[in-house]
């Protein structure tokens, strides 16, 4: 099988007006050591993420965030073990990454962000045409994010040092759909994602 390559991308220019910063269930069940389903690489990209949030936000670009938030009998537990219960620590945003205030939450209940949720209508609400996603799990929830956001018409826009999932065929299979199929922006690392300030007249 030949697997096909990534053709990465090291610098991308996003209008700060035009663009929001997703980040996909950073939450101690997926990062922290005691976390329920912990995605070992996942504690690594808190760094990179920090580092893109501040530069972000230091733009003016919104940042949102996702929570999988799941009923203690939730459909999705016979796949994978019980994790995010809504309410529980297991279900909060990692300390290091907490969202501020002001910042929009979306806590869902599958793999795809949109499906039942306020994010379409939040993000046209910003005027958002470019997404830049990070998060966990590359080839679950962030390509879901990835996927439904290209399918209205948003092009995501995906660091390779800000998502993790739990092999390397995971991630790079995330990445190949991602370019391929949604024809998103694989960015080598979130410091090559440039926000623009809107242009003074
Ligand atoms: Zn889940």
């Amino acid at each position: 099988m030949e697997v096909p390559e990534i053709g990465w991308t090291t610098e991308v220019q996003l209008p700060a007006s035009r663009t929001a910063v997703l980040v996909v269930d950073m939450q101690n069940d997926f990062v922290h050591e005691r976390g329920a389903l912990r995605v070992p690489t996942a504690a690594g990209t808190v760094g990179p993420i920090a580092r893109l949030l501040s530069r972000a936000r230091g733009a003016g670009v919104p940042v949102v965030y996702t929570q999988d938030w799941h009923s203690a009998d939730d459909p999705e537990f016979r796949i994978w073990p019980p994790h995010c219960v809504a309410g529980t620590w297991g279900a909060e945003v990692v300390d290091a990454l907490a969202p501020r205030p002001e910042e929009t939450r979306i806590r869902k209940t599958t793999y795809d962000p949109f499906f039942g949720t306020d994010l379409g209508p939040a993000l046209e609400h910003l005027g958002v045409e470019k997404l830049v996603i990070v998060g966990t799990v590359a080839n679950i929830c962030v390509l879901h994010a990835a996927a439904s956001a290209a399918l209205r018409g948003i092009r995501p826009v995906v660091p390779r040092d800000g998502v993790s999932a739990l092999t390397e065929f995971d991630l790079h299979l995330a990445f190949h759909q991602v370019t391929f199929l949604y024809r998103g922006v694989p960015l080598a690392a979130g410091d090559g994602a440039r926000f623009v300030p809107r242009a003074r007249a």
